[in-house]
């Protein structure tokens, strides 16, 4: 089964600067990947284009087998529930005022009601460890634990694909430690934007590295970062 299918993704923002040249990645459900390269090689432009935030290049994203079309209102409000979106910043994330709120804004969004929503909000607390902190305020928590509420509140719309944006940065050992064991024992596809390889290393048998616009390696993360 294929979560993730991406062929001759090109793109150019409006002032000319093309940021991808033909990408293709198929990622298999299940898989953990990390997205590695430099500043400036197409790594949130590939991400935006997941979900349909970015469009009108040349080429496919396909999500569980739907193509990503922005034409297809209906069809993208089922990818913007298949794509999980981790930013790097929680608080770009986390506006309500309380935990409980933030993880239950997604599916409610969705239409989910009721028992089934309240089943979903406990569920996904309960998965990164805060189902304690349900009644409190994001802004009350430490930034370690915005985090994990951040990735919270994307589980409770029971994604494809989960895509996190520098998932470790701003964390301390501990955090880090933390968040780890959550992202594997989590049975969803994991995409990982990083520049943090220790890290990609360890939670991510296979990276992709996007250089230039261009997938320049992609094969076992250890592997490809024994060569670098
Ligand atoms: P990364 O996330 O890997 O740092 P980006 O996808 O942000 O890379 O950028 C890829 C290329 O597209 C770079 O040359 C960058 O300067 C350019 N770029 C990014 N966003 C814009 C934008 N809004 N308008 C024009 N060029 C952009
Ligand atoms: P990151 O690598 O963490 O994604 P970037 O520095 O690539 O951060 O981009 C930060 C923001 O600036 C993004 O929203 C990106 O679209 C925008 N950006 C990057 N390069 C350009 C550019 N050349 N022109 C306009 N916007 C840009």
């Amino acid at each position: 089964d294929v979560s993730l299918e991406v062929s001759g993704l090109a793109y150019a923002y409006p002032d000319g600067t093309q940021a991808l040249f033909g990408v293709d990645a198929v990622i298999g459900k299940g898989e953990r990947v990390a997205l590695l390269g430099p500043n400036g090689a197409g790594k949130t432009t590939f991400v935006l284009h997941l979900n349909g935030i970015l469009h009108g290049g040349a080429g496919t994203v396909r999500v569980g087998g739907l193509p990503v079309d922005p034409r297809d209102k209906k069809a993208l409000k089922e990818i913007r529930r298949r794509v999980g979106l981790v930013f790097q910043d929680p608080d770009d994330q986390l506006f309500m005022p309380t935990v409980r709120e933030d993880v239950a804004f997604g599916p409610a969004n969705l239409g989910v009601r009721g028992a089934e929503l309240e089943r979903r909000v406990a569920a996904a607390l309960e998965r990164v460890g805060m189902a304690h902190v349900a009644d409190r305020a994001p802004q009350h928590l430490s930034f370690g634990q915005r985090r994990r509420v951040a990735v919270a509140t994307v589980l409770a719309m029971e994604p494809e694909i989960l895509v996190l944006d520098e998932p470790s940065s701003n964390l301390d050992p501990a955090s880090r430690r933390e968040l780890a064991e959550i992202l594997l024992s989590l049975d969803v596809t994991v995409l990982m934007v990083t520049h943090d390889l220790p890290y990609a290393a360890q939670l991510c048998p296979r990276a992709l590295i996007l250089s230039g616009g261009v997938i320049a390696a992609d094969g076992p993360t250890l592997g490809l970062l024994a060569d670098e």
